[in-house]
């Protein structure tokens, strides 16, 4: 993805964002009266953490903190906003931070982040599985991220993982559309307004990385961020990260569909880990259900452009993909099960 279309259509006002394919984001009128304040809140100690969520022990050693249950532990790094969960790299929304001599979190990292993950049954129980939409990036006169000497198109490559991830949903009798089956330049805004029309109950958005520096490389997968909250990239809240957006009402589910996706995607292909990233990418933001985008490597890395260009990579990508949604979709089922 090119930073250039990460944010190619905020000349849309807001009431062509909310406009006729998006009705279903009425609700968010409301909400975006009330932005303007900063709402990331109070925090709490790891160690009030523990206690409050019965988990079987904290442990802090310098900067290295650790929260463990029976089946889950997440590694805090004091002072930053990374946190691995059993094994996968997450981006906290603010950094856990010392204060009086106590690592604290804040509160809405806990509610937003770490409670979704330890109890994604409880979590996913108002979410739905019956529609996946899949979202090649790119397309048409917009190439993407490319290496032209050697063939290699983002816009190409994500219709091909598409194609062959909707390929494996519809073997498990999952029924998944496409916001493009063909070489043709696509929107923003029109993929957003098809996946909502559609009704969609899951949207992924299908990419490969580039960057200025060469030896940037591994995958990563981006979710939105909650509203008051700075992307990943960086440190700072402007005025429009107050604002909430679509995406912002999944604000729970998005973390675990960023946790499924991430961890096979890094299993399968053995890429370093970049982690689950907060970002306000066009389509996560105003998609009506939960969404994630997930770069799988840069074609701007050695490295990682002749791993992609191998039949074998790009089958572990599918793989990941699919396995994601569908340990996804098979948890909304079960979380519905368990709250009839
Ligand atoms: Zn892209």
């Amino acid at each position: 993805m090119k930073l250039s279309l990460q944010y190619g259509l905020t000349k849309y006002s807001a009431s062509r964002m909310f406009g006729a394919g998006l009705l279903a984001c009425a609700w968010l009128a409301a909400e975006a009266a009330c932005a303007g304040s900063f709402i990331m809140g109070d925090a709490v100690s790891l160690s009030k953490l523990s206690h409050r969520y019965n988990f079987l022990s904290y442990t802090a050693r310098g900067k290295n903190l650790a929260l463990r249950t029976k089946f889950n532990t997440f590694n805090f790094e004091g002072d930053t906003r990374k946190v691995v969960f059993n094994n996968t790299l997450i981006w906290l929304n603010a950094p856990v931070a010392r204060h009086w001599g106590t690592w604290t979190i804040r509160d809405l990292d806990v509610d937003k982040t770490i409670v979704p993950l330890i109890n994604p049954s409880q979590t996913l129980k108002s979410e739905s599985w019956r529609l996946v939409v899949l979202d090649p990036g790119h397309g048409g006169e917009d190439r993407g991220a490319s290496d032209l000497r050697r063939g290699l198109e983002e816009k190409h490559i994500t219709l091909e993982l598409a194609r062959r991830v909707q390929a494996i949903l519809r073997k498990y009798n999952v029924e998944a559309r496409l916001t493009r089956d063909g070489d043709q330049t696509t929107d923003l805004d029109k993929r957003c307004i098809l996946a909502n029309r559609w009704g969609a109950d899951l949207f992924v958005s299908i990419h490969l990385n580039a960057a200025a520096n060469s030896d940037s490389s591994g995958i990563e997968t981006h979710i939105l961020p909650p509203a008051g909250c700075p992307i990943t990239a960086s440190a700072f809240v402007s005025a429009r990260d107050r604002t909430a957006f679509c995406g912002n009402r999944h604000d729970e589910a998005n973390v675990i569909l960023g946790y499924y996706l991430q961890r096979p995607l890094i299993k399968y292909t053995r890429q370093e880990d970049r982690g689950v990233r907060r970002s306000r990418f066009y389509v996560i933001r105003n998609v009506a259900c939960p969404a994630a985008l997930v770069e799988c490597g840069f074609i701007s890395s050695r490295n990682d452009r002749i791993k992609i260009m191998t039949a074998a990579y790009r089958d572990n990508v599918v793989r990941g993909i699919s396995e994601g949604i569908l340990t996804y979709l098979n948890m909304v089922k079960r979380a519905q099960a368990l709250n009839p």
